[in-house]
């Protein structure tokens, strides 16, 4: 299996390559030169198993020769030890056709640890073989940099950098990057939006002299091997639900579009998805973008769903790509006039993005308003994102094809905004209870690409 950039001009890489690399060097992201299928045997194979022995069928033609089957059962046995629910990703009924898909099980309660944690194994085998050092860096809106960090603390062969907006993040996002002790972790509080943040990470990339230089590694969720992770949900959800002999649709609260865009491989391997729906908080590009065809970033407006508090999704390119059949010359061009302020999607593009995605928006009382009544007439607690993708899977709904709604994240990892919506303060799970009483150790940074640089530099000289 190889792996090519959506803009057209970077080395074919393996996975191995394509893992370690993040961002291509053309600027591009990663996808496999094709997509490999399951069979409706395959998938009705799926009934049954353990979560980690359908992650090991669904992702095993994805790594190629990069490692062997037993040791790649070995990264994901350990990836997912830590969770906090033998199904890992179980399903919980709402309504007579609607279920949520808790994903928010794993150690930083939110299901950015599906991808995080197999990534930390993978890195960690990877680089045990090779010898090497990595420095990895990536900017978060609150739940991928708690993910990474969790995933690689105390790994050897690794630093971890991650920048996050300043002031922006809950204080449990907050405090789950800024209280582990381990040296090779390091949180950067950068004056700025999560897209300032995402920026400077990119421009970094971009600067092939620094690139090179401390061996910089990606885990953002431009990552393949993230989007990989997260299509195996999509599978084992909607095989509980009757797979592959009835179809689902699915609900999905979005900000930087990987984890719909694990979805839509996940329907394109053969998998019978109805619907995929992208629900979007008031930060609303990407359902402006898939109703009119422009894509036009206007500036953050901080919500009660920060993660998802995003203008320049950047996962975006991948379903540009295939809507703009597989042209990397036309989504470079794209990309160019994003720089510029943004762009306007071809018909023919549109129209093939439209058959992939539906879209809705939740605004803030709407969010609030969900979680509310969800609790009356459920007894379950929303997080504040999940309630985005309730809320606009009510709408979206279709007879006869059963929704599935992401529960992205934990309601104890947003409490102010479900206490403000329920009366209820949602408690953290015991086994982090003690969170609010770890010392926390940060470093605040201004949104320049020369400081964050060196402060890197100089950190990993030690
Ligand atoms: C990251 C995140 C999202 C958005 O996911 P994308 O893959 O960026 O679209 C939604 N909800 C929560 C809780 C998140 O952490």
């Amino acid at each position: 299996m190889q792996y090519i950039s959506t803009r057209g001009t970077a080395p074919v890489l393996t996975f191995e390559q394509a893992m370690l690399t993040g961002l291509a060097r053309d600027g591009g992201l990663y996808l496999p030169e094709t997509i490999p299928m399951m069979s409706a045997d395959d998938i009705r194979a799926l009934g049954g198993l353990s979560y980690e022995e359908a992650a090991f069928r669904i992702m095993r033609p994805y790594i190629g020769a990069t490692f062997t089957d037993t040791a790649f059962q070995d990264i994901i046995a350990r990836a997912y030890a830590g969770f906090g629910h033998a199904a890992r990703a179980p399903l919980v009924q709402l309504d007579s056709n609607h279920h949520l898909l808790e994903l928010f099980h794993g150690p930083t309660l939110a299901f950015k640890d599906f991808a995080m944690q197999l990534i930390g194994q993978l890195f960690q085998a990877a680089l045990a073989r090779s010898g090497d050092r990595v420095t990895i860096v990536g900017a978060t809106s609150g739940d991928t940099g708690s993910a990474a960090i969790e995933a690689f603390r105390g790994l050897d062969a690794v630093d971890v950098f991650i920048l996050y907006p300043h002031g922006r993040v809950s204080e449990v996002q907050r405090r789950q990057m800024t209280t582990p002790v381990e040296s090779n972790v390091h949180a950067l509080a950068i004056d700025g939006h999560f897209d300032d943040a995402q920026a400077r990470v990119k421009d970094m990339f971009n600067d092939f002299a620094f690139r090179d230089g401390v061996r910089l590694a990606g885990v953002n969720s431009i990552n393949w091997a993230r989007v990989l992770a997260q299509v195996v949900y999509y599978f084992t959800s909607a095989v509980s639900l009757g797979a592959p002999d009835r179809a689902v649709s699915f609900t999905v609260p979005t900000g930087n579009f990987g984890d719909i865009f694990a979805g839509y491989i996940a329907k394109r391997m053969g998998l019978p998805i109805d619907r995929l729906v992208v629900a979007t908080n008031h930060n609303d590009i990407l359902h402006r973008c898939l109703s009119g065809g422009e894509y036009r970033p206007d500036g953050v407006i901080p919500s009660i769903s920060p993660s998802m508090d995003i203008q320049v999704s950047s996962n975006f390119e991948r379903a540009l790509f295939y809507a703009y059949n597989q042209d990397g010359a036309a989504v470079a061009q794209l990309m160019d006039e994003l720089k510029a302020g943004g762009f306007s999607v071809s018909q023919g593009a549109l129209q093939a993005l439209r058959e992939a995605f539906d879209s809705g928006r939740c605004g803030e009382d709407e969010t609030s308003a969900t979680i509310g009544r969800t609790l009356k007439a459920t007894g379950e607690l929303l997080c504040p994102h999940t309630a985005v993708g309730v809320h606009v899977a009510e709408k979206m709904r279709q007879r006869g094809v059963p929704m599935i709604t992401l529960a992205t994240a934990h309601p104890a990892k947003f409490p102010d905004a479900v206490e403000a919506a329920t009366g209820v303060r949602p408690p953290l799970p015991p086994r982090m209870a003690d969170l609010y009483d770890r010392p926390e150790r940060v470093t605040r940074i201004g949104n320049d690409l020369a400081a964050i640089e060196s402060l890197i530099r100089e950190r990993i000289a030690n």
